[in-house]
């Protein structure tokens, strides 16, 4: 799927945009191309590009990490596993603040 006014602005792989470079003859995640281009060299293919934000859209330098294939799976098991304790902790405190609510309720 191509968008943009008769211009191919790539598509959309996976959360990730694609962009073609014609010069490699393949479709090459944005991202490492906004990494490759500041930095002034091709990324190994080892060499992951992490979004810090979360947000594979978001291509600013400054939320991009380039780091090794382990430890990029790791660093995502870490976020998936600070996501569910934050999920059971707001699950918590949602059940707190119901019972003060209720209490509140029976004092007037
Ligand atoms: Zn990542």
């Amino acid at each position: 799927m191509q968008s943009g006014n008769g211009k191919a602005k790539g598509y959309i792989h996976k959360g990730y945009r694609l962009r073609y470079v014609a010069s490699r003859k393949k479709w090459v995640p944005e991202h490492r191309l906004v990494v490759e281009e500041a930095s002034g060299r091709l990324l190994r293919r080892d060499e992951h590009v992490h979004h810090i934000n979360g947000d594979r859209l978001d291509k600013r330098l400054e939320n991009l990490e380039v780091i090794d294939q382990p430890k990029h799976s790791r660093e995502h098991k870490f976020i998936l596993r600070e996501l569910s304790r934050s999920r059971r902790e707001n699950e918590e405190l949602r059940k707190q603040i119901a019972e003060l609510t209720n209490q509140i309720g029976q004092l007037s």
